[in-house]
């Protein structure tokens, strides 16, 4: 009884488990013998209650969040938190900085723009965001009201591999791409936000991670539903939450802890980026990486061919062989093979497999 699954590779909403959907589907219908499906269950019941709190100490497991720090499930996507950062923590008279990485933080800065004074602290513009700045190329002082950053670049396929101790200044990161791919010191951080659809579960949730003492000092005056603090005090059960979603990000963490929770995930992704990396690297430049080698996300990678006929050529017979999603973003151009959490380490290879034989026809 096997299914059919493409190599999806997708940027995102991304590809999920088959374990996730094999589980999500029996319980479809009739969840825990409850004679309804979990989705058709009330957010105040018992029922969804247990799955939505499952979901928040798998995250603090799986994450290893210290005390002193509230898991949130919001809607709006990462693209909401670039307004509901600036308008809950830009006060009149402080700056914000950001470190630009790339369009996703070029969006974060343009709307802190619109509610506050925001500077850049950093940009890696210069060679189409193919680098991370050096952390101590970054500039702020202690006054600055937050230091914002974006984890992993989707677009470009950069990602940080260490983060600025930025002491008394709140550090806040856009984690969308790459939350769960690898351990990280959550300590670091005042507040990281990320959309779930790329490693947590469908589209429609948003977690974030508050520390208590930054959520206390947040503007009081903004809309009840841009308030971090609204969805603190009341579990994120305010109004409806996304239920569904919320289920599913449960079963994913499930699946993370079976398959041997951060560690083992993070294990696997070095493996599987590995396959195409060194691929990309043997080839004596048939294939061109985008990003320099010191910032090669594990998430995103992103190439270029030679010539511009073969890239086409490449992604047609790619398609036609069962990839789905190679495709680079306009920006870049190219290709991009996006390997999240639940891209099987098979994709991987197959992939691989694929560019040494395009590779061999081809030159
Ligand atoms: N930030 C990053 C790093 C992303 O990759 C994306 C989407 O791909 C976003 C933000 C926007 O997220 P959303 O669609 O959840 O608003």
């Amino acid at each position: 009884n096997s299914v059919k699954r493409a190599h999806n590779f997708n940027a995102g909403p991304a590809a999920l488990p088959l374990a996730v959907l094999k589980k999500a589907q029996a319980e479809l219908l009739d969840f825990n013998d409850t004679g309804m499906s979990i989705m058709e269950h009330s957010h105040r019941g018992n029922a969804y209650e247990i799955v939505h709190n499952r979901a928040i100490e798998l995250l603090k497991e799986l994450l290893s969040i210290p005390e002193g720090y509230e898991v949130l499930f919001l809607q709006g996507g990462a693209s909401l938190q670039f307004s509901m950062v600036p308008m809950n923590f830009l006060p009149a008279n402080k700056k914000a900085g950001y470190v630009m990485t790339g369009v996703w933080s070029e969006k974060a800065y343009a709307e802190a723009e619109k509610l506050g004074e925001v500077f850049v602290a950093a940009t890696a513009k210069e060679g189409n965001y193919c680098q991370i700045p050096a952390l101590k190329e970054i500039n702020y002082d202690a006054d600055t009201a937050y230091l914002h950053v974006t984890s992993n670049n989707t677009i470009y396929g950069t990602e940080w591999h260490a983060f600025p101790n930025t002491e008394a200044v709140p550090l806040i990161a856009d984690m969308s791409s790459d939350i769960l791919s690898c351990p990280i010191d959550v300590s670091k951080f005042a507040l990281i936000y990320a959309g779930a659809q790329k490693n947590i579960g469908p589209s429609g949730v948003t977690v974030v991670i508050i520390r208590r003492d930054f959520l206390e000092q947040a503007k009081k005056n903004g809309p009840t539903m841009l308030q971090y603090a609204t969805f603190a005090k009341n579990n994120s059960l305010y109004n409806t939450p996304p239920t569904f979603g919320i289920y599913m990000m449960k079963l994913v963490l499930e699946w993370m802890k079976a398959e041997g929770g951060l560690l083992g995930i993070y294990k696997r992704n070095q493996e599987k980026a590995a396959l195409i990396y060194d691929t990309i690297d043997a080839s004596n430049g048939f294939y061109k990486g985008h990003a320099q080698l010191s910032a090669r996300s594990l998430m995103n990678v992103t190439f270029r061919l030679a010539d511009e006929n073969l890239e086409k050529k490449f992604l047609e017979q790619a398609k036609q062989a069962g990839f789905v999603g190679l495709n680079g973003h306009r920006l870049v151009g190219g290709c991009r093979a996006s390997i999240y959490n639940a891209v099987p380490y098979d994709s991987c290879q197959a992939l691989r497999d694929y560019m040494l034989a395009f590779q061999k026809e081809n030159s």
